[in-house]
C-alpha cells in the first residue's frame, strides 16, 4: 500500500467517488476527501497531505483562493497541487500554475492520466535538485552546462542562442513541471530578443529543430505552456 497521503478537494459526489475508486485501485488508501476549501484548510493541519487534488469550482472559497492560501503559508506551501479543471477554465489554469500549482488534469479525465500525473508529482518531489548549484543538468542524453553555456546531446555539441539556452535550462531543471509562457517570458526577459508570449513559441520551434531526434523532450501542454519530459 502506498503511504502517500492524498487530500482531494472536490464538491461533486460522483467525481469524489470516481477518484476514490481509482486511487484505491492503485493502492492509494491514505485518502481524505473534503467538499470545500474551508474544510481543506482544516485538513492541512489534521491530515498533513503529501499531495492535493484540487477542484477549481467550489462553493465558498474557490480552488484558486485555496491555492493562494496554501502557497502563501510557510508551513504548507511545498505541498504539491494538481488542479482538477473544466476545459473552459483555461485562464484559471494559467493563474493556478503561476501561483505555484504543479499540474492540472482536465475533466472528464481518464484514470490513467490522473494516476500518471500523481506519480509524476511524487517522483518529482523526491528528486533532489543537487545539480542546480553546479549549473550542470543531465537528463538522459542531454547535458547542459550553464557556466560554459554548453549543450550536448548524445555527446554532440549544440549551438544555442542565449534565450534558447535559458528556456531549455529552465524547463530541464524541473522535468514534468508545467511552465506557462508568461513564466518563461519572465525568466528570459532582458535578452537579445523582444520577448512576448508569441516569441516563446517561436523559440520553442527553434529549440526543437536543434534537438533533432529528441524534439519530444519539450512537450506542449495545450492551453497552458510547456514542460520538459519526465520519465
Ligand atoms: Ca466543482
Amino acid at each position: 500500500m502506498a503511504k502517500e497521503k492524498i487530500l482531494v478537494v472536490e464538491d461533486e459526489e460522483d467525481i469524489q467517488e470516481l477518484i476514490r475508486y481509482n486511487l484505491e485501485k492503485e493502492a492509494y488508501r491514505n485518502l481524505k476527501i473534503v467538499d470545500s476549501g474551508e474544510k481543506a484548510i482544516t485538513a492541512l493541519k489534521l491530515f498533513s497531505p503529501d499531495i492535493i487534488l484540487l477542484d477549481l469550482m467550489l462553493p465558498g472559497m474557490d480552488g484558486l483562493e485555496f491555492c493562494r492560501h496554501l502557497k502563501s503559508s510557510q508551513e504548507h506551501s511545498k505541498i504539491p497541487i494538481i488542479m482538477l479543471t473544466a476545459k473552459s477554465e483555461e485562464t484559471d489554469i494559467i493563474i493556478g500554475l503561476e501561483m505555484g500549482a504543479d499540474d492540472y488534469v482536465a475533466k472528464p479525465f481518464s484514470n490513467k492520466v490522473l494516476i500518471a500525473r500523481i506519480k509524476s508529482v511524487f517522483r518529482r518531489s523526491k528528486q533532489t535538485f543537487s545539480d542546480d548549484d553546479s549549473g550542470i543538468i543531465k537528463r538522459g542524453d542531454l547535458v547542459m552546462n550553464r557556466g560554459k553555456r554548453e549543450v550536448r546531446l548524445n555527446g554532440k555539441s549544440i549551438v544555442m542562442t542565449f534565450s534558447e539556452f535559458e528556456i531549455l535550462y529552465m524547463l530541464a531543471k524541473r522535468p514534468g513541471w508545467v511552465f506557462t509562457r508568461n513564466q518563461i517570458v519572465n525568466e528570459v526577459k532582458g535578452d537579445d530578443y523582444p520577448v512576448t508570449e508569441r516569441a516563446i513559441d517561436v523559440q520553442i520551434v527553434g529549440l526543437r529543430k536543434k534537438l533533432k531526434g529528441a524534439e519530444d523532450l519539450i512537450e506542449t501542454v495545450r492551453g497552458a505552456g510547456y514542460r520538459f519530459k519526465n520519465d
